[in-house]
């Protein structure tokens, strides 16, 4: 079948993720930019989302994943090792907190997700504490599509027509001062969200629970919400004191995101397990990783056995890992942590200069990972009905006037409330910043018009 520059699943061969939505066909792609079939261009002001951190068509990574093609596509892992995971895998520790130790290389986040579930349970095993099966995660969550990594999300509309096949995970709430669950306000609150865990832990008993899953700044299901300074320190020593494993979902917030390495350095903490995914290859390849610490790598090498039920066919791809070690050697070459820094600090304040706006709550940022939630009524903080789809309309607004941002919703009640989350490549500008700000005022503001 040909198409037009657009196709839909009537057109086409393929089932689209909507299936009644026409997509235009995208051809390529240069710094924060892409480009359709038709010749439009597209502002990628989402950067994938919050995949692409270096920028699109960047010549060193095309190159270098030409000359891997020349070398070698596929030995499988079960067999081989390869230079290219090798080399993935010292430049990924290097770049990881200083207590991370190995690297277990995976295709997607959602991989990801349940393969450090393994990597959880089998330390327990090992350590003979068989017992620890409990994950305690979070409401307004995401960890993932697959059903593990469903189940240790807390996006209500996202689990809802699958709770059937999930299991129950104890989820606690999410240091979301914006809409505290309890009503207090930061600092008087002391951090209850945080002590939270500790009392599930002691409801359930410590000796059930084998790790807490979280998101050091929660992504795409609430806008980016930032916890206070004290949320991680708590919640590390909760973990410690009580023998319990500390998962940082790093998938959104790692290699750069909210300007430091990972998202946890913004506190100086250090998780037992990173998941890595997306900006991990900047979307040059399909690349994700389960980071473990040394603690943990002790008790796999002293233990009698070699291996547990691991990984994937594509594991470890040499290609998909080549285009990691392209991409990390191009980000700490082109300091784009370091600007990913400066260039958010812009963001924010330009992105602050709309949370003037009747319908913009509240706007939130770290580093190029910025959010904004809007409301109905900024005075109660009442969203918009959820079935007046506000966030759908913005971002197709955007998209219309050539600005890819992603939205959301959920964030207030797990279904109502409206997000937007503006995440370019490290490489943006500040004219570009411009830019996006400008059609994301008009497209908000043509939106309210509408309604
Ligand atoms: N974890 C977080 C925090 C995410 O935001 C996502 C995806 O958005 C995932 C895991 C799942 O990653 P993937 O879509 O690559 O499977």
């Amino acid at each position: 079948m040909m198409n037009n520059g657009l196709s839909n699943s009537l057109n086409s061969y393929c089932f689209y993720r909507d299936w009644k939505k026409e997509y235009p066909v995208a051809e390529r792609g240069e710094g924060i930019y892409l480009f359709d079939k038709k010749g439009k261009r597209y502002i990628d002001g989402s950067g994938g989302p919050c995949v692409v951190n270096i920028g699109h068509g960047v010549k060193e990574i095309i190159e270098a994943l030409r000359a891997q093609l020349d070398k070698l596509c596929f030995p499988f892992v079960g067999n081989f090792s390869s230079d290219a995971q090798i080399e993935l895998g010292q430049k990924v520790i290097e770049f990881s907190p200083r207590t991370m130790s190995k690297v277990y290389f995976l295709s997607g986040g959602s991989e990801a997700s349940e393969t450090a579930l393994k990597f959880v349970r089998q330390y327990h095993i090992e350590r003979g504490d068989l017992s620890r099966t409990i994950f305690i995660t979070r409401w307004k969550s995401y960890h993932g599509a697959t059903l593990g990594a469903l189940a240790l999300s807390g996006h209500t509309k996202r689990r809802q027509d699958y709770l059937p096949y999930l299991i129950h995970f104890p989820h606690i709430h999410p240091p979301y001062c914006y809409r505290c669950d309890r009503g207090k306000n930061y600092p008087g609150c002391e951090l209850e969200c945080a002590h939270e865990l500790e009392r599930i832990i002691r409801l359930y008993g410590p000796d059930q629970i084998a790790a807490f899953i979280t998101e050091p700044i929660i992504g795409n299901t609430a806008g980016v919400v930032i916890p206070p300074k004290e949320y991680w320190p708590i919640i590390r020593s909760i973990c410690d004191r009580y023998g319990i494993l500390l998962v940082a979902d790093e998938v959104i917030t790692g290699f750069g995101r909210t300007g430091r390495n990972f998202g946890v350095d913004q506190w100086d903490v250090f998780p037992d397990v990173i998941i890595a995914g997306k900006g991990i290859s900047s979307g040059y390849t399909p690349l994700a990783g389960v980071i473990i610490n040394e603690k943990m790598w002790d008790v796999f090498k002293n233990s009698k056995r070699s291996s547990f039920f691991l990984g994937y066919t594509f594991s470890g791809h040499p290609l998909a890992c080549y285009g990691g070690v392209a991409v990390l050697k191009y980000m700490i070459n082109e300091n784009l942590v370091e600007r990913s820094k400066r260039m958010g600090d812009y963001l924010l304040a330009k992105a602050e200069t709309l949370g003037r706006l009747d319908s913009i709550g509240e706007v939130r940022g770290r580093g190029l990972l910025a959010g904004m939630e809007f409301v109905k009524d900024k005075r109660t903080k009442q969203p918009f009905e959820r079935s007046k789809n506000f966030i759908e309309k913005v971002t197709s607004e955007c998209f219309k006037n050539g600005l890819i941002l992603t939205g959301g919703s959920g964030g207030a009640d797990g279904v109502e409330g409206d997000h937007i989350i503006i995440s370019p490549p490290f490489t943006v500008t500040e004219s570009q910043i411009d830019d996006i700000i400008e059609i994301l005022k008009g497209s908000i503001l043509n939106t309210i018009d509408q309604m």
